[in-house]
């Protein structure tokens, strides 16, 4: 099955992908975390990178679909993977069809202030990509997977995250409706949380599952 998760910045992507590479066993894969691992090499692509990142803009096309695409090249993606991060463009969307074909598109919808709220208590794991929020229960420190100590990422600056939410709205939205119109969104209410929106997904993908006489 190959899926994509879609949302504003906050909506959960990543703690839904978390829980439904478990239920799929299929590989997570965001760009987002790709390009903060090729920042870890230090190398020139890397500091490019994070120079654009940390403005809240976005990383050329050219660059994002050479690293997806290799990562999609291995062995883990040949069953299917949930992408989280791209396409954010139209172009993006256009270039993925060049690559390979989706089966369902997940859509986090959720309100511009409750994501705001959300994302200023983000925390996220250096090492496993863990995300936590401060103001849900559990350690606020150190990570509940693999016990590393947490960071607020470079980005999640108020101007950055400000200006990620606009570039979403204006180049990212259109891609839900594109993919609305070809059938293949499932949409979930994001604003209640993450329990209900994982029951929303498994529910939708379940049922998309049924019909192919897989599940
Ligand atoms: P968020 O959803 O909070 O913006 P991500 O981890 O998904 O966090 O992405 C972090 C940053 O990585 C983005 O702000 C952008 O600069 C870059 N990025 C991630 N995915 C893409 C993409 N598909 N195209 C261009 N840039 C991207
Ligand atoms: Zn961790």
């Amino acid at each position: 099955m190959k899926l994509l998760i879609m949302g504003a910045q906050g909506s959960g992507k990543g703690t839904q992908c978390e829980e439904l590479t478990k239920i799929y066993n299929i590989p997570a894969i965001s760009t987002g975390d790709l390009f903060r691992g090729i920042i870890a090499t230090g190398s020139e692509l890397g500091k490019k990178v994070k120079t654009i990142i940390d403005a809240g803009a976005l990383v050329p096309d050219e660059t994002t679909v050479e690293v997806l695409k290799d990562r999609l090249s291995k062995s883990d993606c040949q069953n299917g993977f949930i992408l989280d991060g791209f396409p954010r463009t139209m172009e993006q969307a256009k270039l993925l069809e060049g690559i390979t074909q989706i089966d369902k598109v997940i859509y986090l919808n959720i309100e511009t202030k409750t994501a705001i709220e959300r994302i200023g208590g983000r925390r996220t794991c250096p090492n496993c990509s863990h995300i936590h929020n401060i103001n849900y229960p559990g350690d606020p420190e150190y990570c509940s997977v693999c016990g590393t100590k947490y960071v607020v990422r470079d980005d999640d600056t108020e101007e950055s995250i400000l200006k990620r939410l606009q570039t979403f709205k204006e180049k990212t939205l259109p891609i839900v409706d594109y993919y609305r119109s070809k059938g293949l969104v499932i949409e979930i209410n994001a604003n209640i949380n993450k329990e209900y929106a994982l029951n929303q997904i498994t529910e939708g993908l379940n049922n998309y599952l049924k019909g192919l006489g897989e599940y």
